[in-house]
């Protein structure tokens, strides 16, 4: 079981309260690098999350809004406790994700940066005179808070993807109603522990619900209370929540899956590619959205990109995440391994190579640490070109040509992150002109950032975390007579 100052509470949070849940089922939080049990947390009920979306509701104000100078406050805050706190909340992060120890630190900076971005950037969201006067009359923009929200994460950042979306909702002054994954609720509950213990949110801002998805998606859906969701998480839940938001036309905003493509001209600084693909790609043992799926290799270098590629897998060591020196922790659970093997499998079977990593048949069964693996020969009916992985299986595919490869690009459902690397600037132009993704890099692997506006075109999301446009996810235009 762990310990820790931050989880002396182990429930849901509502309206300024820690949730008495003692009556709730309870579910097992596990630590992947040991299979042991880290927790058990309460199933919260129907009627408890009902509370929870009443009392933000109830938190909201709309005719004396919160001034923009508190909700500066509030962001400025929790930027202040994530960084003092970033130790035990990397630790926390770390046992229930299983991520190296200096990633999960790293990952709680990453989330202090959303919240400082949305405090250094709360003016945008001041009421915007109009400069014409249409009709004769003279009118002001406000930017009124959406309403009260729901906010659903996933596993992968148990830390950053909470960040994104809730810094942008106070900054907006909406209150929510957050959903952790089931696989890591604990560095939430730590969250909560120090906004509870350090910061005086006013009750109901901020409440915590924990428990079977489909009861509390069903309640975050169909509320009338709940005016906008934020989701980031699989398709295939986005596309549930669009279906049973429908109905009431609620506001969404959705990060869902990715199949990025990382495309390496012949001109390319490969040294720069092969280092920029490992720090993508082994981020979070490929567990996250932006992370390559597909890498195109142009033909006449693929020899020399394959080997810089498995010199760097070959240096690289998978182990328990506390442990120092480790660069990649396990897979979060048994079906996540099974798919990453799935896709290997089915790889190999259909002509690809193995460059680096283990056979399917040669791997562990009694644990979740994957190899970091690397296949040559990837063609578009294999299942690893056509799905998210989701696992360090990093997949070689030759081409000859810029628009060919352009097309094979954009030959998915999802729009998400992609990759250029080129010496030639105006072909990085035109390339990420022509590629449907949220995101381009050009000789980068970076993913997003508080400072940009990062979401997917397609079946990839609707929407925008970060930047100014993640802000203005969570108000709604009114046009009002000056003055007002
Ligand atoms: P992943 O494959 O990353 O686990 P999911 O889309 O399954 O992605 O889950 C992402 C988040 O959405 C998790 O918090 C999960 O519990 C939640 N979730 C799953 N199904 C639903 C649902 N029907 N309604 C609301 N939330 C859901």
């Amino acid at each position: 079981m762990i310990e820790s100052p931050l989880l002396q509470q182990r429930t849901g949070y509502i309206n300024g309260h820690w949730a008495d849940t003692t009556d709730c089922d309870t579910f097992a939080v596990f630590n992947p690098a040991t299979g042991k049990v880290l927790a058990r947390v309460p199933a919260m009920n129907a009627a408890m999350v009902t509370r929870a979306v009443e009392s933000a509701h109830g938190s909201l104000r709309l005719t004396q809004p919160y001034p923009l100078s508190e909700r500066r406050r509030w962001l400025e805050g929790v930027r202040d406790t994530l960084t003092a706190n970033r130790d035990e909340l990397g630790r926390i992060l770390c046992l229930e994700h299983g991520k190296p120890l200096p990633e999960a630190r790293g990952e709680v900076d990453y989330a202090a940066g959303f919240f400082d971005f949305c405090a250094r950037n709360l003016d945008a969201l001041q009421p915007r005179a109009l400069d014409e006067r249409p009709k004769n009359c003279d009118w002001t923009v406000h930017y009124r808070p959406v309403g009260a929200v729901g906010l659903i994460t996933p596993w992968n950042f148990p830390i950053g993807m909470i960040a994104k979306k809730l810094s942008a909702a106070l900054a907006a002054g909406c209150p929510a109603v957050i959903k952790p994954a089931s696989e890591t609720p604990l560095t939430m509950i730590a969250l909560f522990s120090l906004l509870h213990e350090q910061l005086a949110l006013p009750p109901g801002l901020v409440n915590l619900v924990m428990g079977k998805a489909r009861v509390i998606g069903t309640i975050l859906c169909q509320h009338p209370d709940v005016a906008m969701l934020s989701f980031t998480g699989s398709t295939e839940v986005g596309r549930t929540l669009i279906a049973d938001t429908a109905e009431q036309v609620k506001k969404l905003s959705l990060e869902l899956g990715g199949n990025a493509p990382y495309i390496v001209f012949e001109d390319a600084d490969l040294e720069a590619a092969a280092e920029n693909l490992v720090a993508n790609k082994f981020r979070g043992s490929g567990q996250t959205c932006v992370c390559a799926n597909r890498v195109f290799v142009h033909h006449r270098v693929m020899d020399r990109f394959g080997a810089l590629l498995t010199d760097r897998v070959a240096a690289m060591t998978v182990g328990d995440g506390l442990r120092d020196g480790v660069d990649l922790g396990p897979l979060i659970n048994q079906a996540g391994y099974d798919k990453v093997q799935r896709h290997l499998q089915d790889a190999l079977e259909k002509g690809a190579t193995l460059l680096a990593g283990q056979r399917p048949e040669d791997l562990s069964t009694d644990n979740l640490f994957f190899p970091p693996t690397v296949i040559r020969g990837v063609t578009a009916d294999m299942d690893c070109y056509r799905e998210e992985t989701f696992g360090p299986l990093v997949p070689l595919a030759g081409f000859d040509g810029e628009e060919e490869v352009v097309r094979a690009a954009n030959d998915t459902e999802f729009g998400l992150a992609a990759y250029v690397f080129t010496a030639d600037a105006e072909r990085a132009r035109r390339v990420a002109a022509g590629l449907r993704f949220g995101h381009v890099g050009w000789n980068t692997g970076t993913g997003p950032t508080p400072e940009a506006p990062f979401g997917g075109m397609k079946a990839s999301g609707i929407g925008r975390e970060g930047g100014l446009e993640g802000m203005f996810e969570f108000v709604e235009a009114q046009t009002v007579p000056r003055g007002f």
